[in-house]
């Protein structure tokens, strides 16, 4: 999405050759017209998909996810962090360990919002090395939902997550491909070197 990739090129800042800072337009300030358009494109790719329900993951993925269930006419479901197990009932929980913060926490869904049979459609800003995807999708699943497609904002393809994703059979569109990065620069999927 060349709108994204202007952008990230504008005011994304590699912190290193691993983390990308978005918090200009993404997830502390908020380009509102770019989410909206992000929101267009995941459901404008996915609108054969027969998505019911739009689950992503507290707290950056909600801006881009707002817009998507917006634009898909569907309920939107946040998946919540939580630092230890909850054990008194009513939720269920799987551990997923943090690219950013290099620590666990328990991603957590009350099932009563992601129906049997429902068809998820899961957003989320980043992709590294698939974790957070891969334990949404268990919980979307352990609830009796069938996840039919995630939708990733930007995508770190020297990371595996992309692949990893992709061959355990999902279908994974990403708006943004960074191929490689440092300070200073920021190569796309399709660019030269
Ligand atoms: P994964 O679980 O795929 O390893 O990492 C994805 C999660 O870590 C995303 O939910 C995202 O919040 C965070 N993340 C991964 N890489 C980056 C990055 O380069 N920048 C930011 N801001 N967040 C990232």
């Amino acid at each position: 999405m060349k709108q994204l990739e202007d952008k990230i090129r504008k005011v994304g800042r590699p912190l290193s050759e691993h983390v990308l800072l978005v918090d200009m337009f993404l997830n502390h300030q908020v380009d509102c017209t770019l989410m909206r358009d992000i929101g267009r494109e995941f459901a404008r790719l996915f609108a054969d998909a027969g998505i019911t329900r739009v689950v992503t993951i507290e707290a950056s993925g909600i801006a881009p996810s707002v817009m998507t269930a917006l634009e898909l006419n569907v309920p939107l479901v946040i998946l919540k962090k939580a630092r230890s197990v909850i054990l008194d009932g009513g939720v269920i929980q799987t551990e997923v360990f943090s690219f950013t913060k290099q620590s666990s926490y328990q991603l957590t869904l009350k099932p009563e919002f992601v129906h049997v049979g429902d068809r998820v459609l899961l957003i989320d800003d980043f992709l590294a090395n698939g974790e957070a995807a891969t334990g949404a999708a268990e919980l979307i699943k352990k609830a009796g939902g069938t996840v039919a497609g995630i939708g990733i904002v930007i995508s770190k393809n020297f990371q595996p997550g992309l692949k990893r994703l992709r061959e355990s059979g999902y279908r994974v569109e990403a708006l943004a491909e960074i191929e490689e990065m440092g300070e200073g620069y920021v190569r796309f999927a399709g660019e030269a070197k």
